[in-house]
């Protein structure tokens, strides 16, 4: 098959659809790979790289689209990319339809099949394909809540681990799941004092077995998670329920009353965020205060790390790139948990999940 991987062209985005080990690997395969001009140079990737491998280098999208029968993207196909889509072809990339009507009538007018990553299942419910940003976004979260309590920055001032003879600040994990268990491995790396909530005690159970002694974990009563926002220096929002927007767990007055100079990291924002003060920020300008709590609330965290982002996403895309490849949609009729993936098929929505958010027929 012939596979596609153009430039990213929605705003601030680096990341790139495959790195050139993917690349390598489908033209191992017998594929043939069209990667477009620049296309890695947000993860330090030139083209010669990528021609090294064995793609062929494309002028411009256009005519990448015009060969290519399964283009390999990131983000959700901005309105010329949709231009260039052609009945039949494939696409798989993140796409978030459920919030996005004019984007979802835009590719079933294309023709094209389009699958999204945040719907492809595994076996046990999970979603492979979201779970390697999490792990990204988890990570970074301590990396940034860490920096905002530098005073400079309004924090208040304090260094996450302590020194010996001062004691370490107080971090506090809101929802156990993917983003805040490495979150807390972070935050216990740097020497800090970790607490993490969670409403699901398996969650729990796993913390406890993971990280023993290392860490608290407590069930994520309305009580508990008030008791423990009076004393933390860096709060992360890290809960979801699946489907649903994200609860919120700490009300303005609950901030009002927290310590001056605490920073809160929602990571939940991108599902409405778990603090009633949170609202989305970007890379360009992340934080702001509110009751003298400093808020960060960016909505692509992954996004400041697209060398880690591109590759951690890879690793997990590639087997289900190369099934595609092989098999085109007959691989969907092969792996139900890849057919769950499927969101717009022969001009129809075919995904009930975002037919329901949409209102739209199924
Ligand atoms: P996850 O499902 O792995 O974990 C969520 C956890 O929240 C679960 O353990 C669940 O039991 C817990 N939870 C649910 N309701 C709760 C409540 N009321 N109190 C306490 N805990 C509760 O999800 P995840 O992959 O860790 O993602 C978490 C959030 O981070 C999602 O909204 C996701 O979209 C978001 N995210 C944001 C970015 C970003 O750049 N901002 C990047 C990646 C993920």
């Amino acid at each position: 098959m012939r596979v596609g991987i153009p430039k990213e062209i929605k705003a601030q985005e680096y990341r790139v659809g495959l790195a050139p080990a993917g690349v390598r690997e489908l033209v191992a395969h017998g594929h043939e790979v069209l990667v477009e001009r620049g296309a890695g140079e947000g993860i330090g990737m030139a083209d010669a790289t990528y021609g090294a491998v064995g793609a062929r280098l494309m002028p411009d999208a256009a005519s990448l689209f015009a060969e290519a029968q399964l283009v390999v993207k990131v983000k959700e196909p901005q309105p010329e990319e949709c231009d260039y889509l052609s009945p039949g072809q494939l696409l798989f990339t993140y796409l978030h339809l459920a919030a996005a009507p004019a984007l979802t009538q835009a590719l079933c007018a294309s023709g094209a099949s389009c699958i999204a990553y945040e719907t492809v299942t595994a076996p046990d419910g999970s979603l492979p394909l979201l779970a390697p940003m999490s792990e990204v976004a988890g990570r970074m979260a301590v990396q940034a809540g860490a920096f905002y309590l530098e005073k400079p920055q309004q924090g208040m001032g304090v260094l996450l681990g302590g020194v010996p003879g001062v004691p370490p600040a107080e971090v506090l994990i809101l929802g156990g799941g993917v983003v805040g268990s490495h979150a807390a491995m972070i935050a216990c790396g740097m020497g800090a004092r970790v607490r993490v909530l969670d409403r699901n005690l398996t969650v729990l159970r796993r913390l406890w077995r993971q990280f023993g002694n290392q860490l608290e974990t407590e069930f994520a009563t309305a009580e508990a998670v008030e008791r423990h926002c009076l004393t933390a220096d860096l709060v992360i929002g890290s809960v979801l329920v699946p489907g649903a927007a994200t609860p919120r767990l700490v009300s303005r007055e609950l901030v009002g009353r927290m310590r001056p100079g605490a920073v809160l990291v929602d990571v939940a924002i991108d599902q409405g965020g778990c603090f009633a003060t949170s609202r989305p920020t970007t890379h360009g300008d992340p934080v702001f205060l509110v009751e003298r709590v400093l808020h960060y609330c960016v909505t692509n965290m992954p996004g400041a790390v697209p060398r880690t982002s591109t590759f951690a996403l890879n690793h997990a895309t590639l087997p289900f790139v190369l099934a595609l490849a092989a098999q085109g949609l007959g691989a969907l009729r092969r792996d139900p948990y890849l057919a769950a993936g499927l969101n717009i098929h022969g001009g129809q929505i075919t995904h009930a999940g975002v037919a329901d958010s949409l209102g739209a027929a199924y």
